[in-house]
């Protein structure tokens, strides 16, 4: 079971993924596997410094999508693959509809080209369950702000509000296309009732 976690900057995906795991491992016989890109693997560590540098300012859209993909293919073959095959679930903090939601709406390359190159890097492989953190982008960016310092600067804190307004709609968007892969928790909510509700939706996915 490959299961995906989604959102926009400042949904608290890391904060929500690190209560949620020893909640969920309590229920499997396996712990799952938590794994994040861009990164997880030291090839795609390497092209997430590349990406997330902020002084790479010259950095095209394309091959920013391209880098997200060739990332996301390291990844897929040295950590997912792996780990799906002895049968374990795989967590994975973002992945293909990360690069739709950002490089597609955000920096304005389109979906269709995003999916094109994705399915490239992936071969077909697709989750079987997305967790959807949804916030408006103006609590998003709040929360980034008051976190500032706590968290690592990176290219995209140099985007204005319409770039994570794109990104946020483009969630949605994905979400109502999908609504039996994508389910849509609102993370405006205080934390424990997030990673409350994100357990509810994984114990329902992994038992049924
Ligand atoms: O999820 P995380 O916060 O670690 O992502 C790191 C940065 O990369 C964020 O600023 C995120 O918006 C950006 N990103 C992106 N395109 C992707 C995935 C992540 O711009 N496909
Ligand atoms: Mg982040």
């Amino acid at each position: 079971q490959l299961i995906t976690f989604e959102g926009p900057d400042g949904a608290g995906k890391t904060s929500v993924l690190n209560g949620l795991m020893p909640r969920l491992n309590a229920h499997l016989s396996q712990p799952a596997v938590l794994t994040r890109e861009p990164g997880g693997t030291p090839i795609a560590e390497q092209i997430r410094e590349l990406i997330l540098d902020p002084a790479n300012t010259a950095m095209d859209a394309r091959t920013e999508a391209l880098l997200y993909a060739a990332s996301r293919r390291q990844h897929l073959v040295e950590v997912i693959e792996p780990a799906l095959a002895t049968g374990r679930v795989v967590i994975c903090d973002r992945f293909v509809d990360s690069s739709i939601a950002y490089q597609g709406a955000g920096r304005g390359i389109g979906e269709d080209a995003v999916r094109a190159i994705n399915l490239f890097a992936t071969a077909g492989r697709q989750p079987d369950l997305t967790l959807y953190l949804d916030v408006p982008s103006e609590v998003g960016l709040a929360r980034i702000k008051a976190h500032q310092g706590e968290r690592q600067y990176d290219r995209l804190d140099q985007e204005k509000e319409a770039f994570h307004l794109r990104v946020r709609q483009a969630y949605l968007d994905l979400a109502a296309a999908s609504p039996t892969r994508i389910h849509t928790i609102d993370a405006t909510q205080p934390l424990p009732q997030v990673i409350a509700a994100c357990l509810s939706v994984l114990q329902q996915h992994l038992v049924s």
